[in-house]
This record gives structure tokens, sequence and C-alpha cells, in this order.
């Protein structure tokens, strides 16, 4: 059953089936609609919901790929961008546009100390790619250490740090990129039932001591092994995701990320912090995502919730690394346009006026502990993850072996949720994991919806299973 919709204004309802007809006439490419079996042709958008060409509507729990923070089509974004789109488009960076300055002052007053200096970009892949070229240029190394697992963009310097091997398609191998051992407690070997910062703990148990985390001591000898064996003495950085998005939601034991920054600093390397799927409040305790690992990066890279869909992207960094880039030797024609200097500004406002830091870590919390119920009712939910509106369910054969559920079981349960109404995202390497990270201005009522429709797509899977 679909929540009412009272709340949805009336013009966002209309169906637009004769637009429907003729697109589906047309022979659309598949390069652009690849997701469900049945392409979701979507025509409208409301903050956490959107509308198909059929009249149906679905709570978005995916945003776009975490892009949608604070909903579609916010109103108040909405007019930001509509008024800046009547007066100028585009100066480039060579001249200045009031938007410009004054979005790159809010977005650092979000930002501590010594992280003053913005560099605006396009996309997430175009914010780590100059983010390891400031690294390289300013420590005059060159390696660059990441995890297993770790997904940083597809433009080929950041492909080398795409630690997913599918997405490198055999060719990209990622020069002067050393990948280390992914700290997992539900998949790692050491477990680490009370290790990670997250409502859920995981099952997998660890022999941790009060006080002294046994799976986060492990992990750090791993990467100390990474940087004693396989790269120079000194290393020109680390990147790192707070919570690894693509790869389903992948959490680390407290207290690793803190030691990890402090062993690449001691090899005068710089610590750079992917903060495009976990920045702007997302993680719900905290605006970024390495402030709930009490660190401060040297450099910090942000795309997706930061524009609400508006592709734009952005490198902070202090001072003195950026001093290393000539100034007159670096420049990004979109990067800073001044539309999307308005959307951001807009996006920051809208965060705090809607309280939605807040929403995430409330209903954030709320959800996890929901489906936090269903994994320990169903054996195929392995593990249930997260922190705010990032979450993970992880569903496995079964608990004791832990084996990736098959594809076709997965893509079953998937579609089950679309059918009733509900978008999830997928993700994982070697693993099936469901991404839940909506719009931050969902609310309970939809959360229990969403958890609702998910009990039900198991319920069906278990039926189908007793019938073979
Ligand atoms: N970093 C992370 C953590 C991402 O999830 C992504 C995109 N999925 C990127 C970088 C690359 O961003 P974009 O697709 O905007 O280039």
């Amino acid at each position: 059953k679909m929540p009412p919709c009272d709340f949805v204004p009336e013009k966002y309802q209309s169906y637009a089936y004769d637009h429907m007809l003729k697109i589906r006439e047309r022979n659309i490419s598949p390069s652009l609609v690849t997701y469900y079996k049945k392409p979701l042709l979507l025509h409208q958008g409301y903050m956490q919901w959107l509308f198909d060409y059929e009249g149906r509507r679905y709570l978005d729990l995916f945003a776009g790929i975490v892009t949608v923070s604070v909903g579609h089509c916010h109103p108040k974004v909405t007019v930001a961008t509509q008024k800046q789109l009547a007066r100028l488009w585009h100066t480039t960076n060579i001249y200045m546009h009031p938007s410009i300055q004054e979005y790159a002052e809010k977005l650092t007053s979000f930002l501590p100390d010594p992280l003053k200096v913005v560099y605006l970009t396009n996309s997430g892949s175009e914010a780590n790619d100059l983010a390891m070229f400031l690294a390289r240029i300013y420590t005059r190394n060159f390696d660059i250490i990441c995890f297993r697992g770790g997904y940083h963009g597809g433009s080929p310097y950041t492909l080398g740090v795409t630690s997913i091997g599918p997405y490198k398609h055999g060719i990209a191998n990622g020069f002067g990129c050393s990948t280390t051992m992914l700290p997992d407690v539900f998949r790692g070997p050491w477990g680490g039932s009370h290790c990670r910062d997250s409502p859920v703990q995981t099952i997998r148990k660890c022999s941790c001591s009060e006080g002294v985390c046994h799976a986060k001591d492990q992990y750090i000898e791993q990467f100390k092994d990474t940087l004693n064996t396989c790269v120079p003495k000194t290393i020109a950085g680390f990147i790192a995701e707070p919570i690894q998005g693509v790869n389903g939601t992948v959490q680390y034991p407290k207290g690793f990320l803190k030691e990890a920054y402090q062993l690449v600093r001691e090899r005068g390397g710089l610590c750079i912090s992917d903060e495009v799927q976990t920045g702007f409040g997302r993680t719900g305790s905290h605006f970024w995502g390495f402030q709930t690992h009490d660190v401060v990066p040297d450099i910090v890279t942000m795309a997706k919730g930061i524009g609400n869909g508006f592709p734009m992207g952005a490198v902070v960094t202090t001072k003195e690394i950026a001093s290393s880039l000539a100034q007159n030797l670096h420049f990004n024609t979109f990067g800073g346009n001044p539309v999307a200097c308005v959307v951001g500004a807009a996006v920051l406002d809208a965060i705090e006026e809607d309280g939605l830091q807040k929403n995430s870590e409330e209903v954030g919390t709320y959800m996890l502990l929901e489906f936090a119920k269903l994994r320990d009712k169903f054996e195929i939910v392995g593990d249930v993850r997260g922190k705010g509106l990032m979450i993970g369910i992880e569903m496995v054969t079964n608990k004791g072996s832990c084996h990736p559920l098959p594809d076709e079981e997965i893509s079953r349960i998937w579609e089950d949720c679309k059918d009733m109404g509900v978008l999830i995202g997928r993700g994982g390497l070697c693993r099936q994991t469901f991404r839940i990270k909506p719009p931050m201005c969902i609310t309970k009522r939809d959360a229990d919806f969403a958890v609702e429709v998910f009990r039900t797509a198991l319920e069906r899977h278990m039926e189908r299973a007793a019938e073979k």
C-alpha cells in the first residue's frame, strides 16, 4: 500500500501518457537504460518521490546514486537556480562572479581549519583526479594507496585507485597505485561484532577485549605491510572514503582511519577523504564522513550531494598544498559556473533550514534498526550496516556460509520492491548488497513503507524457495 500522497502538489501528479507512448515507440539506446529489466521511464520528481510515465509513484531510496541530497526539484533550490539561469550562465573562473566567491566562503564555513582553498569541478572523478594531482605535485612523490573495493571515478587517473576489477575493463593499470586490504568487519577474517560506528553491529564475532579492538589492530598490521613492502619509503598519498559506498556501504573498525592517517603522514603522504557519497550530512551525526573518524584530511573531495543532481564537484585543501599549483596554469572551463555555485549555496541552505543532517541521523537510525529486525528474521539477510542515511543490506545464501545470494534471486527481490513502489540501489565487489541512500528529506512514515515493502519482497522470495 502506498502512503497517501496529499503532500505532493497536484501539478507533479500529472501523467504524461502521450509522451510515454512516444518514447515507447522509439528505440531506446541500451547504453541509456540498463538498471531494471523493464526500463524505468521517469518523468517527474518531487522531494523523495519519483513518477514514471505510466503514472506510478516511487519512493526513491537511491537518490540518483546518492546524489539528490535535499529532494528532487526542491522548491527553494529550484527557484534560486531559475533566477540565476535568467541572469548569467557562464563566465569561467578566469573572471570573477560574486556567486563563486560567496559559494567558496559558504562551503569552507562547513570545513575545519586549515581546509580553506576551494577548486570547483564538474564531477567526483574530476575532483579526485585533481586531489591526486595535488598530492603528487605537493609531495613530489608518486605512489597513492587505496582500498580494495573502492570506487573513486571512471577517468584514467581515478580508475587507477578504483579497485573494483570489472570497472577497469581489463586495461586501466593504475600505474603508481597500490591497493591495500579492506578493513571490512563483515567479510574480513577477524570479524568485528562491536567494532563499527553504527547502531547495528555485525553478526561476525571478534575477539576484542575491553578498549582494544583486535580486528582494527590486525587491519593496521596489514596496512603497515602495504606501506613497508609494496611502495617506496615515501608516498604521495592515501585516498579513502569514510564509508565505502559503491562496494556496498562497507564500514571500517573504529579507530582504523585515524591510525592509518598517522602512518601515511609519517611517510610524507597526504590524506585524501573522498566525501563524494558521505558528505553533506548523509551520515547524520556529522556533516562530513571524516569527522566520524575524528580525523582532518589534507584534501577533501566532493560531488553528488553537493549539487542535488546538478553536475558539480569540488576539492578543498589547505593554502600550503594549494600553493604547489601555479595559479594561472590550472583552470576548468565549467568548474565554478555561476549556476552551479548558486545551486551549491541553495543546497547548503536547504540542509540547514530543513534540518536534514538531523533527519538523516534520526530516520537513518530508525531505518537501520528496523532493517536489523529483518536480518534477525530472514536467513538470507547477512548484514545490515551503515550510519545515518547511508545504509547497506548484504544478502547471502545463509548466515553460516555467507555466500553471496545468486544474482537472479537478488534481482527478483529488487524488481519486486520496484513493482511495489520502492527504488533501491545495488552494489558490491564479490558480494550482493542493497544500498539505501535516499534524499535526506525522507520521513519515518516513508521508512515504515520501505521496510514493509522489503519485508514483503523477502517473504515472496521465501515462498518461491519453498516451492522449488
Ligand atoms: N567517488 C565516489 C566515492 C563515488 O561514489 C563516485 C561515483 N559513484 C565517484 C567518486 C565518481 O564520481 P562521478 O561519477 O561524479 O565522476
